[in-house]
């Protein structure tokens, strides 16, 4: 039986009563990993309000720096808070790291040199690293730079198949999936990496791209022995609302390294001003956790919903996570652009835009986006992407609020249904 309450709660937004009712049921069946993603977001929230505490942030610190940037008590005190939230000695939080991508790829010329080695699990990784590492043609590439690129899987590694070599020098672990249909590395899998690899080559850095995994569990990768993680503030950390930025965290030498490739050797850390954005990163990295934890809530019921609409999900409904991804397996063009256009229907921006397929720099394939969120790609809000290719797979993430990842999804599986009834 369909409750009052669920049909008059969306009643503004022509949802058929079938797949509210269906809604109901999987949301019914969904309760109990539903507390377990509630508590997992009250421990974090409190952890980093503890960090807040220890490290004594003040409202002085809300202060914008200009020009160099040199002796910001705000930028420093907002490092030291990165770095205890992320179980790391130092970090580096900046406006000036304009996206994942950037930051990881100055956490890797930070710590590679030409001649060095770099393992990388998986042995794909993500569109936007694939021209980094030089696995496609780019200028300025790690390969171009003279550093050896080798993908392994996971599994090769801790089943001992991986030799490293005297030149072996990082292993770089992306823990999400990105847009592969694998699971993604839980914190369990990257702590045995971590074991192999100091066992193997004590000398060794252990990278993590950790986009999207913020907060998703108990611990992080640094927390665990990994040397640097890296992310955007466009996702997880920045809380829906950063406007921009990244960070590295981890050990102090690799941190410095990072900062030196991202300013100049000799300037590292000592530079780079904060313009205003203070109060944003201050406010989003407190509130985080709990937006993660709406976010997985979301990631959940997409599963539960499009499972029950008979599409390949993964994760599976109430698997254990560890990044806010959820993929659908739609199987063909046509419902991947419905899914997006029933999507940004929900958006708070934008709602009456189609979204159309685009070529993006980094991107082997056209992607449709949507969202309608505050921030250009910000993916803590509501948003999916889709390569278009096939098996034409959607990946949703985010959502500020389960309620309003619950209306998204609803639109998008009623246009992906009326599409699948129009062909
Ligand atoms: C988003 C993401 C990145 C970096 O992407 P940006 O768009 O540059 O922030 C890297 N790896 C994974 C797995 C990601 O999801």
């Amino acid at each position: 039986m369909l409750k009052n309450s669920a049909l008059s709660l969306f009643k503004d937004f022509e949802i058929p009563d079938h797949l509210l009712s269906l809604s109901q049921t999987v949301e019914d069946e969904m309760r109990e990993t539903e507390m377990t993603m509630n508590d997992l977001a009250s421990r974090n929230f409190l952890k980093g309000l503890k960090a807040f505490s220890d490290v004594g942030i003040s409202e002085s610190h809300l202060q914008a720096s200009r020009g160099y940037g040199y002796f910001d008590a705000g930028r420093e005190a907002l490092e030291r808070l990165f770095a205890r939230i992320f179980g790391a000695e130092e970090a580096l939080v900046r406006p000036q790291l304009i996206s994942g991508t950037h930051a990881i790829r100055c956490a890797l010329f930070g710590l590679l040199r030409p001649g060095d080695e770099v393992l990388v699990v998986p042995e794909i990784p993500y569109d936007t690293l694939q021209p980094l590492f030089g696995l496609r043609k780019a200028s300025g590439s790690l390969s171009e730079w003279g550093v050896q690129v080798r993908g392994v899987s996971a599994q090769d590694c801790l089943s001992g198949k991986i030799q490293m070599g005297e030149k072996t020098r990082v292993l770089f672990v992306q823990r999400s999936k990105g847009y592969a249909w694998r699971e993604s590395i839980s914190i369990s899998v990257l702590t045995k990496l971590v074991q192999w690899a100091k066992s193997v080559n004590p000398g060794i850095y252990v990278a993590v791209d950790n986009c999207y995994g913020e907060f998703v569990e108990d611990q992080e990768p640094c927390d665990i022995g990994a040397d640097l993680a890296a992310g955007s503030l466009i996702k997880n950390p920045g809380g829906g609302l950063a406007p921009t930025g990244g960070y590295v965290a981890g050990t102090s030498e690799a941190v410095e390294k990072a900062a030196a490739a991202l300013t100049a050797p000799g300037l590292g850390k000592e530079v780079g001003p904060t313009l205003g954005l203070m109060r944003d990163f201050l406010t989003g990295i407190y509130l985080a956790p709990l937006f993660v934890g709406e976010a997985l809530k979301t990631a959940n019921y997409a599963s539960g919903l499009f499972k029950a609409l008979g599409y390949a999900v993964l994760p599976e409904p109430d698997a254990p996570r560890t990044d806010i991804i959820q993929a659908i397996q739609l199987g063909s063009r046509e419902k991947v652009l419905a899914f997006a256009r029933g999507l940004q229907r929900a958006g708070p921006l934008d709602s009456h835009a189609i979204p159309q397929p685009f070529p993006m720099a980094g991107y082997a394939d056209p992607v449709v986006m949507a969202g309608g969120t505050f921030v250009q790609g910000g993916s803590l809000e509501l948003s999916c992407d889709a390569p278009l290719r096939e098996p034409f797979r959607v990946y949703v993430q985010g959502g500020l609020s389960f309620l309003h990842g619950k209306l998204g999804l609803l639109l998008a599986a009623r246009e992906v249904m009326k599409n699948a009834f129009s062909i």
